[in-house]
């Protein structure tokens, strides 16, 4: 089966509509031991045999706070000119999904670490375009699946799945933007533009090897249209874990291209989590 997806032509969309994103990036601390318990983060080992009863959520056990993802947090946050909170704390995020052992995920949710800061990215011709940073929290990774005996190596048609638990728990830091405005027919190289500055910023700071084609830096792009003119936001899609620069750019674009193609032809955009498809360049829901 082919599914085609209407679009229009860049130039035609930017003609009606300003888009407004918002880019959240996780980043893999490189730190030795996972967030809340001693288990290794080195990469390559056996399935499941970097786990122990706190990162497996085993009934008793206490999380202990790793210091080192602590500090790299706050290095990240003030780097990004972000304030850093004196007090903050941790939330259970609960959703089930099996390669989350614990069934909720150790996150920050309304007290997060660092807050309101900004990062002043470069563009190719030497604009600057500052991009507004609304938080950059703490919380962990999840375990990793392998689907087996399909032919995709997706859930569907597998006969049965694997569970790696060695990644789950990780120090992972969130850092997300505010609603990028203004940037017009550049907001998808302002986004490109963005992560760039921020892979280079974090390697600088020694806190991660951010290496997107590893997964140690992946981001979701929020994208949304409003009519030129218009001050109220319309409904954004949210194109997850694009893992390189090229991507991160051709998410955008192709997002507003296929928003436009909905709007003018007067649909309404669903709220939704969309996938980005390297060779093809687009996305799917
Ligand atoms: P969620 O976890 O539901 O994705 P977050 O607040 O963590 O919510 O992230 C949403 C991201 O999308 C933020 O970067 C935010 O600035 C951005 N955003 C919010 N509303 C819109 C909108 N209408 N259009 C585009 N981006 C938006
Ligand atoms: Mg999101
Ligand atoms: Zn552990």
């Amino acid at each position: 089966m082919t599914t085609t997806t209407d679009l229009v032509s860049y130039e035609d969309a930017l003609a009606s509509y300003d888009p407004v994103m918002g880019l959240e990036v996780h980043v893999e601390l490189g730190t030795a031991t996972k967030m809340f318990c001693g288990c290794s983060t080195a990469l390559g080992a056996d399935p499941n045999t970097q786990t122990c009863p706190v990162c497996l959520g085993l009934p008793g056990a206490l999380p202990v706070v790793n210091a080192t993802g602590v500090e790299s947090a706050i290095k990240i946050g003030l780097a990004l000119n972000c304030e850093i909170a004196e007090w903050c704390r941790f939330a259970r995020k609960n959703y089930f999904y099996p390669d989350m052992p614990k069934n909720f995920q150790t996150s920050q949710y309304d007290e997060p670490i660092a807050f309101n800061g900004y990062l002043d990215v470069q563009m190719e011709d030497g604009e600057v375009f500052r991009v507004e940073i609304e938080r950059a929290h703490m919380e962990e990774d999840t375990g990793k699946s392998t689907h087996v005996g399909g032919a995709t190596g997706r859930i569907h048609g597998a006969s049965h799945s694997l569970l790696d638990y060695n990644r789950a728990g990780i120090p992972l830091i969130e850092i997300v933007t505010k609603p990028i405005t203004g940037a017009g027919e550049r907001a998808p190289e302002v986004a490109r533009a963005y992560v760039r500055e921020l892979r280079e910023l974090i390697r600088a700071l020694g806190v991660s090897e951010a290496r997107m084609e590893m997964g140690q830096m992946r981001c979701d792009v929020n994208l949304s249209l409003m009519p030129k003119g218009a001050d109220k936001f319309g409904t954004r899609s949210e194109t997850k874990n694009v893992n390189s620069l090229r991507s991160v750019e051709r998410a955008a674009r192709f997002e507003i291209q296929r928003h436009a193609a909905v709007l003018s032809s007067g649909g309404t955009i669903v709220q939704e989590t969309r996938h980005f498809h390297e060779d093809t360049g687009s996305t799917i829901s």
